[in-house]
């Protein structure tokens, strides 16, 4: 099954979402669990929980993303800021745990001078802190474009933080085909060898999800703008490259891309006339 889909807004609930992914043709969706810039989060709603997980079902929706807000950095130099990371993510993570095939994405953080290896130690500790036994959600470090001192535009960063969580089992990668590209790993001229590459980092076995972009910047910038599939520096070949590759057509695909809704369902369409059979 090719599961596509795309960002969602979560202000109308859980139903809402999925009603709205069946009407674009999605049955993978992402959404913000609170404020992108920070904020509480909505009173949680089990009815709307019930009814969504019941909808889902009926209608093949499968492996709800939720996305961390953009201010939760798991490695900020201010302890109270490390505070907020921890309680905003333990939060998500209870709200989201009854949804079946649920995972958590979060940008592992930016070091802000610390240096790479502190801010791979504060991270990898504060998900030790959150992470549990009991949960039935996967949390994904996604890849990041390496911009300012972000911590996650190498693969070995990441590994450095899953080889010191304890609960390795909750924890997997997304990765982000515009951030990738961006951080100098060349998808478009030699995929199969950046797949080898993950591999050797970190494992194939790790990775759960690809945030489909296509990357307003060239190779290697270090920017992270996103693009209309088709329409930047990847192009709309290398990513129908992505959605078949052997190694990465069971996961689910999730457009991130500068839309309204009839883009996306226009890109949804696109890219699923572009599935190989
Ligand atoms: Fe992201
Ligand atoms: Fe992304
Ligand atoms: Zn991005």
């Amino acid at each position: 099954m090719f599961k596509i889909g795309c960002h969602l807004s979560s202000s109308g609930g859980y139903l809402k979402m999925a009603e709205t992914a069946v009407s674009i043709g999605a049955n993978v969706f992402q959404y913000f669990t609170r404020n992108p810039r920070g904020g509480a989060a909505k009173p949680y709603d089990p009815a709307d929980v019930e009814k969504y997980i019941a909808f889902a079902s009926e209608n093949g929706i499968v492996t709800p993303l939720a996305h961390a807000p953009y201010t939760l950095n798991a490695c900020a130099a201010k302890p109270q800021l490390r505070v907020f990371a921890r309680e905003t993510m333990a939060d998500d993570l209870r709200r989201i745990d009854a949804l079946p095939g649920a995972l958590y994405n979060f940008h592992p953080g930016s070091h802000v001078g610390q240096g790479a290896d502190e801010g791979v130690r504060l991270i990898a500790e504060l998900l030790n802190e959150v992470l549990s036994a009991q949960q039935n959600a996967a949390v994904l470090l996604e890849t990041m474009s390496g911009k300012g001192s972000e911590v996650g535009g190498r693969f070995e960063e990441l590994r450095a933080i899953i080889d010191r969580v304890e609960l390795k089992d909750k924890l997997g990668v997304c990765l982000d085909t515009c951030h990738v590209y961006d951080a100098g790993y060349d998808i478009v001229g030699d995929l199969d060898g950046v797949l080898r590459e993950f591999d050797a980092v970190v494992g194939l076995e790790r990775l759960r999800a690809v945030h489909l972009n296509d990357s307003k910047n060239p190779f290697a910038s270090h920017k992270d703008r996103h693009e209309v599939i088709g329409g930047g520096a990847l192009g709309l070949d290398a990513l129908t490259r992505v959605i078949n590759h052997p190694l990465l057509r069971e996961l689910p695909f999730y457009l991130e891309t500068p839309n309204e809704l009839d883009g996306y369902a226009a890109e949804i369409a696109l890219l699923k006339s572009r599935r190989d059979d």
